[in-house]
């Protein structure tokens, strides 16, 4: 089994889940003790949240490159990065390791073509909705996205900033969740991809009718594929 890096902390809440989830996998794959070898860089989000408003992703891609920096050293053999926001500056990542780096986008592609889906909606923060380097990468996989509306698009980045990073969990959210995903879906979503590393504290796949693609589960997964390959 091969040492897992994770660049965590993007929020702690999900990166809780990563951790959960790995080790889950790793304990079904292999059975009796087993669990995962790893280690996590976990950042101070607020720091990072305050680049991302900035637009200061130069210096955020910096930021988790020295912690990818780190976590080579200290012998991770497969690296992570705990949020889709943050793929944003994958490639700083990527550039600053020699081990291989599992990208939660093409996971999550990969997944939702293998589910014969063309047309899919996208939930996550404004940044992942809204800008090209999410949405641009899954077409380049064969897949296309539906993001909500500009006011729907608010309201999710809403929960996700002023809620699920910090732990709350609300009905009511969960309610606004499924009513935008429905109306995609009425769009010609063919499924939703919870696009958000804490999306899936709020939404399960039995609160949706459509198939959906959590993207910390499947990330989660293939890193374990990636640690026993
Ligand atoms: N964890 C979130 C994501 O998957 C949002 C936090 C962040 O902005 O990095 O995008």
């Amino acid at each position: 089994m091969k040492k897992i890096g994770l660049i965590g902390g993007m929020s702690w809440e999900s990166s809780a889940l990563y951790y959960r989830l790995i080790n889950e996998d790793v304990r079904d794959r292999l059975g009796g003790l087993h669990s995962a070898r790893c280690v996590m860089g976990s950042v101070d989000f607020a720091d990072i949240e305050r680049m991302q408003v900035a637009g200061e992703w130069t210096r955020a891609g910096e930021v988790l490159a020295n912690e990818a920096r780190a976590l080579e050293r200290a012998g991770a053999e497969v690296i992570a990065l705990c949020t889709n926001t943050m793929h944003k500056v994958a490639g700083s990542v990527e550039d600053a390791i020699s081990v291989p780096f599992v990208h939660v986008v093409d996971v999550t592609a990969d997944a939702v073509r293998a589910a014969g889906v063309k047309t899919v909606a996208l939930l996550g923060t404004r940044f992942t909705m809204e800008e090209i380097f999410y949405r641009d990468r899954m077409r380049a996989r064969g897949v296309e996205t539906l993001i909500p509306d500009a006011p729907s698009r608010a309201a999710v980045d809403h929960v996700i900033f002023d809620e699920l990073v910090r732990g709350i969990v609300r009905d009511e959210s969960r309610e606004a969740y499924r009513a935008i995903i429905e109306r995609l879906v009425s769009d010609g979503a063919e499924g939703v991809i919870l696009g958000c590393t804490e999306i899936e504290l709020l939404i399960r796949p039995e609160d949706v009718a459509a198939p959906s693609f959590a993207s910390t589960s499947l990330h989660a997964r293939a890193i374990v594929d990636a640690a026993l390959a």
